[in-house]
């Protein structure tokens, strides 16, 4: 297909993040234009299923009019102000006191920032700000997992685990040490049970500790349920495991909760589904639903009281972000969380699981499907060569993105993630919709499977 103008404008002008910039003048960007409840529309008036809800973020869907109001009100009666030096707007109270309320530990205070990954920066300084004010200042190494995804400026890039986010950017940061990421199904050994595999990863992550030093790591980040990295399901006894070695060193548990958070998993936190008691909680994405950027950093008593006497010692908090809190993004997460509570969108999302994850889980018999996992509305089907021995496809044949291209011709937007083709769609989806989200997806995975076949990439 011949590209057309606002496409050939697009790619004249405007780097796409997470693309193949190598490829991506053969087929064009997908230029977005329109938005309803959980359907989007291309320039050309193609609708879809977004079932990605964007980058697991817009929750409430497209064009709720309550948001959207929020939003206009707010920026009528103060479009912007800062909250550096003693300075606050009424937006930023009102969701820092909401945050607290749903918190699944109890929380002190809120910090704000304007995406996840200065959620995830701010909390690596905040652990080192906490450890010098305490006397520890060689507490300072962070430990996150392989395939993690944590973010993309240089400390949240160095935390993410994913080779794309390392390989030619120097990274990761030295302070920085990764463990074995808990996916049974790919890292799980020839024989090993669940059990024997958390034992493992407890034995594995035992070693790193004592080969870094204990007195020199400050805290291990986890999402509860990986999203970028492929929808990855820890077994339900590894949190706790882990937490038992990280207790016993007292090292601090971050909990990014990015994608996880307002009850995506089928609880208001991933931390409650995955049985995670962490120390501090980063939040972003669904936090305003999308409809404006915002990240929350929320930090538990004894850290604040430790900022408070560093800043006490210096002079002031130094740290802070000219947009961290802004007031459009404050007022909107204000209403979303309001819309969440008001509208039972936990209860929605619980009533519509069972179906999703009985339709989700039914893809591990297609012949392509080697695993399919998930909790709440997040999914993904991982493609496989073989079935029988789990054996990948060569990654250069390009199956996941093929695959989610025949996808987007029977109107559905998904995300291929390698070879694992995940699912996130709008909390507000109805059961008809998932009905007809699955029918799609299944009918792409059959087109997939014929172009397998007929390309010999087995
Ligand atoms: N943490 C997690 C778990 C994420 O999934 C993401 C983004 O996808 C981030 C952090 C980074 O957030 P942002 O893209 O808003 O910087």
């Amino acid at each position: 297909m011949p590209l057309t103008n606002m496409q050939v404008r697009d790619l004249e002008n405007v780097v796409h993040p997470y693309t193949p910039l190598h490829k991506i003048r053969q087929t064009g960007p997908m230029m977005l234009d329109s938005g309803k409840g959980i359907f989007v529309r291309d320039d050309q008036g193609k609708e879809y299923i977004e079932a990605m809800s964007g980058l697991w973020c817009t929750g409430l869907g497209w064009g709720d009019e309550e948001l959207i109001e929020a939003g206009i009100e707010q920026l009528r009666k103060l479009a912007y102000y800062h909250n550096f030096a003693g300075k606050g707007t009424e937006p930023q109270v009102a969701l820092a006191e909401k945050l607290k309320e749903v918190a699944p530990v109890p929380i002190s205070k809120v910090f704000f920032t304007s995406s996840g990954s200065e959620a995830n920066d701010t909390q690596i300084k905040l652990v080192w700000y906490y450890n010098n004010a305490i006397g520890r200042p060689k507490k300072k190494k962070i430990i996150s997992r392989m395939k993690a995804y944590h973010g993309v400026t240089i400390a949240s890039a160095s935390l993410t685990g994913l080779p794309y986010n390392h390989i030619d950017w120097d990274l990761p940061l030295d302070f920085v040490k990764h463990t074995t990421c808990p996916h049974f199904y790919r890292f799980g050994e020839p024989g090993e049970t669940e059990e024997d595999f958390v034992a493992r990863l407890v034995r594995d992550l035992e070693e790193l500790i004592a080969r870094e030093g204990p007195d020199t790591v400050a805290a291990f980040i986890a999402e509860p349920i990986m999203g970028a990295g492929g929808v990855l399901v820890p077994p339900e006894t590894y949190f706790p495991a882990i937490q038992q070695v990280l207790d016993r060193h007292d090292i601090l548990l971050i909990d990014d909760e990015v994608i996880n958070g307002f009850c995506r998993t089928g609880n208001w936190w991933g931390a409650q589904t995955m049985n995670m008691k962490p120390h501090t909680i980063s939040s972003a994405k669904q936090l305003t639903s999308a409809y404006a950027p915002l990240g929350a950093v929320m930090i538990p008593d004894f850290m604040y009281e430790a900022m408070e006497q560093a800043s006490a010692k210096i002079g002031l908090f130094g740290h802070g972000f000219t947009y961290g809190g802004h007031p459009l993004g404050a007022a909107i997460g204000a209403k979303t969380l309001e819309i969440y509570q008001k509208r039972n969108i936990l209860d929605h999302v619980r009533g519509v699981t069972p179906t999703f994850l009985k339709r989700l889980h039914a893809l591990a018999d297609h012949p392509l499907v080697g695993e399919a996992r998930g909790r709440g509305l997040l999914g993904a089907a991982e493609l496989v060569a073989d079935k029988t021995t789990r054996r990948p496809f060569d990654p250069k044949a390009g199956v996941g993105a093929q695959c989610a291209k025949f996808m987007e011709k029977h109107g559905l937007i998904v995300r291929a993630i390698g070879e694992s083709i995940a699912l996130c769609p709008p909390m507000i989806i109805t059961e008809d919709e998932v009905g007809e989200l699955f029918d799609r997806y299944e009918r792409a995975l059959d087109e997939t499977e014929a172009w397998v076949n007929k390309e010999g990439l087995r």
